[in-house]
């Protein structure tokens, strides 16, 4: 492990176990210590409910809770905490959006346009809309290497695109969207934005001013939090435009039986008691990677990739899938001959943690002609000798069906 980052895998108990490699990070990464003693300490010193209580307690827990709030904000640099909603993840981030904004915006032949990569948290939920609302759910189609098809993307752009949603990274193929080009050419058409980034926090500097999206979402478990708590970030102009997703408490101002006001941003989209320890982990985990040295993080991950990738070229049979170019955090593979589950389970066996399956990306497996693939996928604590072990454990699998 390259040395400004070997000192991490000790901050993370899960880690400590043998015969334990971990390689399905991208599914949802391990918590480091700090995450765990922030949700331990608001349960055990700070626990009560936020927003309403008169006691010293409740105004704790409230101050802790929009405290993690401002770290949110700060971490993707939002122009103001009004605009960061908490969600249990990136799926509910999604069905917020394509519920709220899809009822207040969408009419019948309007169209939306998604990625090819997209996770079923983002294409589900805009399918849904759109049978609803007799708009038009249009793919973006891929290159021949996996890349999204800028060429076709342009040319489906027109007046009646009123939504584009991108996945920043891909979680099956770890490849990186180039959001510089297509946002400001979905923003020219007059689209609405929507950028996923659950597979992105936890590699790659967030700011949504610079990106220029008009939403951004993302999962806490992916970078280092717990479970149970995501972000939507939008532009307040929008949000405040958009009708509640759910009703109950926390979101109105005033209810009578002959109807209610809704409350401010951002407690108009959290409605009920929220996952406030959830949030403070998050909000810890945020800080985590702040501290993180960036440049050896991306040198350490670039270096984990390429080995994995040469050591994959090496092995007869075993072919990496989208891997030319730029692959970031994850990278998907087959071998030939072999259904991905088997080689899942026999990875397991050798104490190699990988995902295998259609990732929840079962349009793109279709695009690509697959079934499913296994795919390794990094966190910031792995390491060169476990790339070797898993490298190793995936020769002699492949030695031993051969
Ligand atoms: N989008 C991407 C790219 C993902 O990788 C995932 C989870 O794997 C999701 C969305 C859904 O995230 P969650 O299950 O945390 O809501």
């Amino acid at each position: 492990m390259s040395a400004p980052l070997y000192h991490l895998r000790n901050q993370f108990p899960a880690l400590n176990q043998p015969d334990l490699v971990y390689l399905d990070n991208a599914a949802t990464t391990q918590k480091p210590e700090r995450v765990l003693s922030a949700m331990n300490r608001f349960y055990r010193e700070q626990n009560a409910n936020v927003h309403r209580g008169a006691h010293r307690l409740s105004d704790l827990a409230t101050r802790t809770f929009e405290g993690a709030r401002d770290k949110v904000q700060s971490f993707i640099n939002a122009p103001a905490r009004e605009e960061v909603i908490f969600t249990r993840g990136t799926t509910e981030s999604m069905n917020l959006l394509a519920q709220s904004l899809g009822s207040h915006l969408l009419q019948p032949g309007d169209e939306i346009l998604i990625d090819t990569w997209a996770h079923h948290a983002c294409i589900v939920p805009w399918q849904q809309m759109a049978m609803r609302t007799g708009a038009k759910l249009i793919p973006i189609p891929l290159t021949g290497d996996g890349d999204l098809d800028l060429d076709a993307y342009q040319a489906l752009l027109g007046p009646k695109t009123r939504v584009v949603s991108l996945t920043q990274v891909s979680n099956a193929l770890g490849k990186v969207a180039p959001l510089e080009v297509m946002l400001p050419e979905a923003r020219a058409a007059g689209a609405i934005t929507i950028v996923d980034g659950a597979q992105a926090v936890a590699h790659l500097e967030i700011d949504v001013q610079t990106l220029g999206c008009d939403f951004y979402a993302f999962s806490g478990h992916k970078c280092y939090g717990p479970t149970g708590i995501g972000v939507l970030w939008g532009r307040r102009e929008l949000l405040e435009q958009m009708p509640p997703y759910q009703y109950g408490g926390e979101m109105i101002q005033q209810v009578s039986f002959e109807g209610s006001q809704f409350n401010r941003l951002p407690y108009k989209f959290e409605a009920g008691t929220p996952a406030i320890a959830e949030a403070i982990g998050l909000g810890e985990a945020l800080a985590f990677i702040d501290e993180l040295d960036r440049k050896a993080l991306q040198a350490h991950e670039t270096a984990l990739m390429e080995r994995v990738k040469a050591g994959m070229a090496a092995l007869p049979g075993v072919e990496a899938i989208a891997g030319r170019g730029h692959n970031l955090g994850a990278l998907s593979f087959r071998v030939e001959g072999e259904h991905h589950q088997d080689i899942g389970i026999l990875l397991d066996q050798a104490g190699v943690a990988v995902r295998c399956g259609h990732h929840c990306c079962q349009p793109l497996m279709q695009a690509l002609g697959l079934k499913g693939s296994c795919r390794v996928s990094f966190a910031a604590y792995n390491s060169l000798e476990e790339v070797d072990a898993f490298l190793s454990a995936l020769k002699e699998i492949t030695e031993f069906l051969d």
